[in-house]
């Protein structure tokens, strides 16, 4: 039994096979039913998505003996013919091979005869844009007068390479790529029809691999099928194609959500000795990463049904998925540079462990527990951020290495000064369960015993707050909201914010819950926020941070005023300062 490649095997014979392309195949179907058909279309879009299939079906309808219609019955002889490529009425052309212009004119001088056969004389000419200026010059000719018998069928990767006289000529159709999940259930048909079976996942595969491609899809499923047998199981498609098995990409992520730097070691010595390719194993990591990303952001999407996605998902911090994504693809363009692949690999896991923020939850505390053993349980939690209480917010990423190791062994100072903020109130405060509650307008007055309870004095706790504002490490619309916040007091599990009503608009329920989650996450237990609107307020972080600003400006500016360089070339040209050009230091230093 001759084998007969699947793509030819099951190339669609009727609209109603046709994969994909909705609104292209109801526009063709309509012209076709009204007999409005258009002298010539002009089919756009990548490769292998149905452009030729299109129009060789479109050559059924209109030359089927039948008649004229939609349907084409494949029986007749014109549709048998047509099928197997040997009708003599449907010229095939393709012009990345027939660029001359004699070739053309030759071709385009037979137009003016009658169809041999056939109803209409179609011509067929793939990658048209490929055609030289001469030739196009002689497609125009015919374009602006086309006979009636005859059919143009162009197709063409690049329609920006097509002159704009011969595209207002045609009809033009874009076919889009194929999705993964119809290239996926087309396979699938493809095979109950051959009598195979499938795992649904070596579909996927294939599938993505395929790119948007039917006929790549289909060629890849007849290499599967050779490679594999009755069954295509999903093992030997992915060491067909070389992927990564998501197995591996997965329990690296797990050891990841564990801070279990053992178990990440293990996954990438497992995919060593499977021989993998580290850039592989990236790519593959990446594209995790990516669906990881898309589910959490938008989890109806349901980019995945993958129940150790899902999982996944749930146990890793959006903000942590993001900056694995950024490690994971600086390390894609440093790993040819390692030394060999599997320790250049390593090093990007290891610096993803490392660099992994400090806003998490439970893996931290336990972290710094471990490393704290010497001080009294209470205070442990917190030793670890307490021994950053004087940092500034850590800009590079060298600080935040350094940060990490020191978080490790805490002078007991600090902790000292911790556990005296975390003492139960003296005396306890009017505010009851319901503190959540904000204050609005009207009751402008509101009382304030919580000031005189708090157990730590106010000037205190202003630094304290600029302090914890730092290691909560906020971004974006929380941190905002953090900065132009005063701390007026903490008790049990409740802190007590006040914000400027000028700054009203920054208290969002969105960087509401983001602070309260990340004043959790710092003091390492659930806790409530009171935000209480005020008129007047007194020196914010945000006050703090302009002033400092303000100040280094005003002392950049003085320093240059006072150069003795400046001020000679000053002297000499008649130059001056243009205003607003004079940075500090620090400014520059931080936009490198
Ligand atoms: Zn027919």
């Amino acid at each position: 039994m001759s084998y007969q490649a699947l793509a030819r095997k099951w190339r669609p014979r009727s609209f109603d096979q046709l994969v994909g392309q909705a609104p292209v195949r109801r526009a063709l179907i309509n012209a076709l039913e009204t007999g409005r058909i258009h002298p010539a279309y002009l089919f756009t879009g990548t490769r292998g998505v149905g452009k030729t299939t299109l129009a060789r079906l479109l050559a059924k309808c209109l030359n089927c003996e039948q008649g004229v219609s939609a349907q084409p019955c494949g029986e007749c002889e014109a549709c048998r013919e047509i099928e197997e490529g040997r009708f003599i009425d449907l010229i095939e052309v393709d012009a990345a091979s027939r660029t001359k212009v004699e070739d053309t004119r030759e071709l385009l001088d037979n137009v003016q005869y009658a169809p041999v056969r056939g109803r209409y004389k179609v011509y067929l000419i793939d990658e048209v844009h490929m055609l030289s200026g001469h030739s196009f010059n002689a497609l125009l000719k015919t374009l602006e007068e086309p006979p009636p018998h005859v059919q143009f069928l162009l197709a063409t990767t690049d329609p920006q390479k097509i002159p704009p006289t011969i595209l207002s000529r045609c009809v033009q159709f874009g076919l889009k790529r194929i999705p993964e999940t119809a290239i996926a259930e087309h396979l699938a048909d493809v095979l109950e029809r051959e009598g195979l079976t499938s795992e649904p996942r070596a579909l996927t595969l294939l599938a993505t691999a395929a790119d948007g491609s039917l006929r790549d899809a289909l060629s890849l499923l007849d290499q599967a099928v050779a490679y594999g047998g009755a069954s295509v199981a999903e093992a030997d498609v992915r060491e067909m194609l070389g992927t990564i098995p998501r197995d591996a990409v997965y329990g690296m992520l797990r050891g990841l959500a564990a801070q279990d730097g053992a178990a990440l070691l293990a996954a990438v010595a497992g995919l060593a000795e499977a021989a993998a390719d580290f850039g592989a194993v990236l790519a593959e990591l990446l594209g995790v990463l990516h669906r990881l990303a898309v589910q959490q952001v938008v989890p109806e999407s349901r980019v995945d049904d993958d129940p150790e996605l899902l999982e996944l998902a749930a146990a890793l911090a959006p903000e942590d998925v993001q900056l694995f994504y950024q490690i994971a693809l600086l390390g894609r363009r440093d790993l040819p540079y390692a030394g060999d692949p599997r320790s250049g690999f390593e090093m990007i896991v290891l610096r993803m462990l490392a660099f992994r923020p400090q806003s998490g939850g439970p893996p931290q505390a336990a972290r710094a527990g471990t490393g704290a053993a010497e001080v009294e349980a209470p205070a442990a939690t917190r030793a670890a951020p307490a021994a950053r209480e004087e940092a500034a917010p850590p800009r590079s990423s060298a600080e935040r290495v350094a940060e990490m190791f020191a978080a490790e062994k805490p002078p007991a100072r600090a902790s000292a000064r911790v556990r005296t903020t975390a003492e139960p109130p003296v005396a306890d405060a009017a505010a009851g369960e319901d503190a959540l509650v904000e204050a609005n307008d009207d009751t402008p007055q509101m009382p304030q015993p919580a000031r005189v309870a708090a157990p730590v004095e106010a000037a205190d706790v202003d630094d304290d707050w600029a302090a914890r504002i730092a290691r909560m490490r906020l971004s974006g619309m929380a941190g905002q909201l953090a900065n132009h916040c005063m701390l007026d007091g903490v008790q049990g599990d409740q802190y007590r914010l006040s914000i400027a009503r000028s700054s009203e608009s920054l208290l969002n329920d969105m960087s509401r819950q983001r602070l309260i989650e990340a004043i959790s996450a710092l003091e390492g237990r659930p806790m409530r926020v009171e935000f209480r609107l005020v008129d007047e307020i007194g020196d914010t972080p945000a006050a703090q941070q302009q002033r400092a600003a303000a100040a280094r400006q005003a002392a950049a500016e003085q320093a240059i005023e006072d150069d003795e360089a400046v001020r000679a070339i000053r002297e000499r040209f008649a130059a001056q300062v243009v205003p607003g050009s004079v940075r500090p230091r620090h400014d520059i230093d931080h936009n490198h």
